[in-house]
């Protein structure tokens, strides 16, 4: 393939919110039914089914965000104060927050210097026995290593939980994220590879926890077994909160569901020629880029690159500015943040390769909408890079 760089002055936007052709009629539809109130209306229905199909999870409760589906999650869990729930330090806050509401310390524990993810030989260390659950987060749709934290987990009697906010789509030896888990989290915020703006599902996949489940997200109440005839009136029955998306919202999720097919195939797309493009380049340099293990399939949530320091991260960070291209850092560690601190512990070990890869990571634009053109001028600003030390080596 050869790259054309063209003389654009626009920049590169880190990412652009997709929206196809039917989201505008959906939502129009929903208004005109006149039943824009959760759980169950028609379009709820319509995207629990294709969220089920999409992860081979059993059930999918839509919910305002991912981070209240963990909330739910967290509900579930019925902790009490100073019990700990083990997650990742590089991770987005409510992988740890959505426990800590629910009066839990979170433990963190380092990540794996390839995929990123909770590294999983770190976990039984972190273990004690006030160790309620192990919350894992799929970086970038890559997963994390199941099978070993799956055995941990069993060894110990612990429910897994997956933050799958990133890996909608995405697999581990056949079978799709989200659905590994006791409890698996999607986010449909804007950045997100779906949206409806904020949105989010529980994917329930133990199926002994879904009628408190659907009880938690509805104030506490048996409504939905209420609509569903199976009591003759509904009650406070459980802690709970409200934790439902409207229909309005549903519809729109509807229609990016059913054009998840084509998303996925612009995003990989993108992904796969950053990643076939820039690999001379990142090993002549060395910059790392991502990793995906045998067995895993990925969702293209991500294309990101770690230079081996800070200081090439910012000099990266300025030559893509100054070539009109727009990338980002990620996360910053919960461990040394302020709350982190405050309400969690870090495991024994500390989490050196968090801390380095904080420092480091840069995400590059990717979006379904991305034009090849768009494409090749940020693979050419990347490859017209060279790290400082290298000249005067
Ligand atoms: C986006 C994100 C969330 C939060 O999703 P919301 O739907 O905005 O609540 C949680 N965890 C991770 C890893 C995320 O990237």
């Amino acid at each position: 393939m050869t790259l054309i760089t063209q003389a654009s002055p626009e920049t590169v936007p880190l990412y652009v919110p997709y929206v196809g052709a039917r989201e505008e009629s959906y939502v129009q539809e929903a208004i005109a039914s006149r039943k824009l109130d959760g759980p169950d209306g028609p379009f709820a229905r319509r995207a629990t089914t294709l969220l089920e199909r999409y992860t081979g999870s059993p059930h999918a409760l839509l919910a305002p965000s991912c981070t209240q589906a963990l909330e739910i999650a967290a509900f579930l869990l019925d902790l009490e104060p100073g019990d700990e729930v083990i997650v990742p330090s590089y991770t987005f806050p409510p992988t740890a927050s959505a426990f800590v509401l629910r009066g839990a310390v979170p433990v963190y524990v380092d990540c794996r210097p390839d995929t990123l993810n909770l590294d999983e030989r770190l976990v039984e260390a972190a273990i004690t026995e006030r160790t309620r659950a192990i919350v894992v987060m799929h970086y970038a749709g890559v997963a994390c290593a199941m099978d070993e934290i799956g055995e941990i987990a069993g060894r110990h009697g612990l429910p897994v939980i997956e933050d799958n906010a990133h890996g909608l789509t995405g697999s581990y030896h056949g079978r799709g994220l989200g659905s590994l888990g006791a409890l698996g989290a999607l986010s449909f915020q804007q950045t997100k590879n779906v949206q409806c703006g904020e949105g989010g599902a529980l994917l329930v996949n133990d199926p002994a926890l879904l009628e408190r489940a659907e009880i938690v997200r509805d104030k506490g109440t048996d409504r939905c077994q209420y609509f569903r005839g199976e009591v003759d009136k509904y009650r406070w029955v459980d802690v709970g909160s409200s934790y439902l998306l409207s229909d309005m919202l549903a519809a729109f999720l509807t229609a990016q569901l059913e054009e998840l097919p084509d998303i996925q195939r612009r995003r990989l797309g993108v992904w796969d020629t950053y990643h076939r493009e820039l690999a001379g380049w990142a090993e002549r340099t060395a910059i790392k880029t991502p990793s995906v293990p045998a067995g895993c399939t990925h969702p293209a949530h991500i294309y990101y690159l770690v230079p081996p320091d800070a200081a090439t991260t910012g000099a990266l960070l300025d030559h893509l500015a100054g070539h009109g291209v727009r990338a980002a850092i990620h996360f910053q560690p919960l461990h040394t943040s302020p709350a982190g601190r405050r309400y969690g512990r870090t495991a024994p070990g500390g989490c050196p390769v968090t801390e380095r890869v904080a420092e480091c990571l840069i995400r590059l634009p990717l979006y379904a909408g991305m034009t090849g053109a768009q494409v090749a001028r940020v693979v050419d600003a990347l490859t017209s890079f060279e790290p400082r030390g290298k000249e005067s080596r």
